[in-house]
């Protein structure tokens, strides 16, 4: 699948949230003391809530996050309200700009496998391992080790600028890498992990302003909330294999539909001897491309898997001729597309292998195939006045696209 920075929009909410928290602060000597007291508590109240959610959709990963954040947070505000010129407030302020941005990122990197099984402990297991370890470093060198090594990090290298230098490309770095992961990814979770980077840098690198560590740690706390809901929402609404919005994002989309709409249901050709041809595996890899190019229609239609190698598409406000030249480039550019067979498992073993099937043009063009599809579409009139029975009429009109012959669209 193309890569592209798509996801990278998945930022936008949590960028207005970081823009918010700027501008916040700098309010926060209009607050009552009452109130101030309660936002100190605010992250603590979002980090629970995001536990409890956590733990209800299995997510390790948010989980953990919680944790990692909610004991850094208690960390900032029991150990680092002192001035940083003072030895210990200064080392755990260094010790955490060092393992914060490591510890969200390996959070970011990891598979999500569920919360309450083995494979849940590695990602549970950083919060107390990186608390363990500051905590002994603490404990067992002198304060002139300690001195020494909070100098290899000084603070305020700039004016209104706290955080160390190889601090800051500590974070970057992460924030880079946790970028490159939600490109790859297209996940909420990523996304809010690195968003929970960008506010943990922010905390750090303007650790003098009041209030900040509690409006930006709320800002994590409300960006892992709403991911994990968005996350959940997505499992619920779309397709695992393609992406694609699903049956069950099918069936409210049709319970909404308005005054006029139009309805294509297509079918891929021969699946099933695609199948038994290439095996299951390349079938599914076939499925995906086709999805893909479904997702790329024109013309406003909101592209889902109805199931199996059926794929619908609902132009909404639309009347049926419209539609057509959209539906007709989508069925063109999957016929057109050359689907290389090359995958994993007919990939030469070794280059040399390799070299000699390259040079062997004959070989090369055996080893692409390409699949069509039928379109049978129908629109809302007079006669068909509900979306269940545009529906059967878009299916009917399919069966017609097969008579005649397949890679064809009927009305
Ligand atoms: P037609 O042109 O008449 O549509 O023929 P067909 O072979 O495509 O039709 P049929 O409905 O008999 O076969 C559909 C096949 O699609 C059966 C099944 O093997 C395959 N299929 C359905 N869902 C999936 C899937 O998720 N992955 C893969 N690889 N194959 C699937
Ligand atoms: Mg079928
Ligand atoms: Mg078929």
């Amino acid at each position: 699948m193309a890569l592209t920075l798509k996801p990278l929009l998945r930022l936008t909410l949590p960028l207005l949230m970081l823009a918010l928290s700027f501008y916040l602060s700098g309010k926060t000597a209009l607050i009552n003391n009452n109130y101030l007291e309660l936002l100190g508590l605010l992250p603590y109240a979002l980090f629970v809530i995001v536990l409890a959610l956590a733990h209800y959709f299995n997510r390790s990963r948010f989980f953990s996050a919680a944790l990692l954040l909610a004991t850094a947070y208690w960390l900032i505000q029991g150990q680092l309200q002192t001035s940083l010129a003072e030895l210990y407030p200064l080392y755990f302020y260094t010790a955490l700009s060092l393992l914060l941005p490591p510890g969200l990122l390996f959070l970011t990197i990891l598979p999500e496998r569920g919360l309450w099984n083995i494979h849940g402990l590695l990602p549970l297991s950083i919060t107390p391992l990186l608390m363990i370890a500051a905590y002994i470093a603490s404990q067992h060198y002198s304060e002139q080790q300690l001195l020494a090594f909070t100098d290899l990090f000084t603070i305020k290298p700039y004016e209104a600028y706290v955080l160390s230098v190889y601090a800051s490309l500590g974070f970057l770095l992460s924030l880079l890498l946790g970028l490159v992961m939600l490109v790859i990814r297209n996940n909420e979770a990523e996304a809010a992990f690195c968003a929970c980077i960008m506010f943990c840098f922010a905390t750090l690198a303007g650790f003098d302003q009041p209030f900040i560590s509690s409006i930006l740690f709320s800002a994590c706390g409300l960006t892992l909330v709403i991911g994990l809901l968005r996350s959940s929402f997505e499992m619920a609404y779309r397709d695992d294999l393609t992406g694609l919005f699903g049956r069950r994002a099918f069936n409210e989309k049709l319970r909404g539909l308005g005054r006029q709409y139009s309805i294509a249901m297509m079918d891929v050709d021969h699946f099933k001897k695609f199948n038994d041809t290439h095996g299951h595996d390349v079938g599914d890899d076939v499925l995906r491309i086709v999805a893909n190019r479904i997702a790329e229609v024109t013309g406003g239609g909101i592209p889902y898997r109805y199931g199996g190698e059926e794929f619908c598409v609902i132009f909404p406000g639309k009347k049926l001729k419209p539609c057509v030249p959209h539906l007709e480039a989508a069925r063109e550019a999957i016929g057109n597309y050359s689907i290389n067979l090359r995958d994993k498992n007919t990939r030469p073993k070794n280059a040399k292998e390799g070299a000699t099937q390259r040079q062997s043009k004959k070989d090369r063009k055996k080893k692409t195939v390409s699949v069509t599809i039928s379109i049978g579409v129908a629109e809302k009139d007079d006669t068909l006045t509900t979306p269940k029975q545009v529906l059967k009429a878009a299916d009917k009109a399919l069966y017609k696209a097969k008579k005649n012959g397949r890679n064809c669209l009927a009305r």
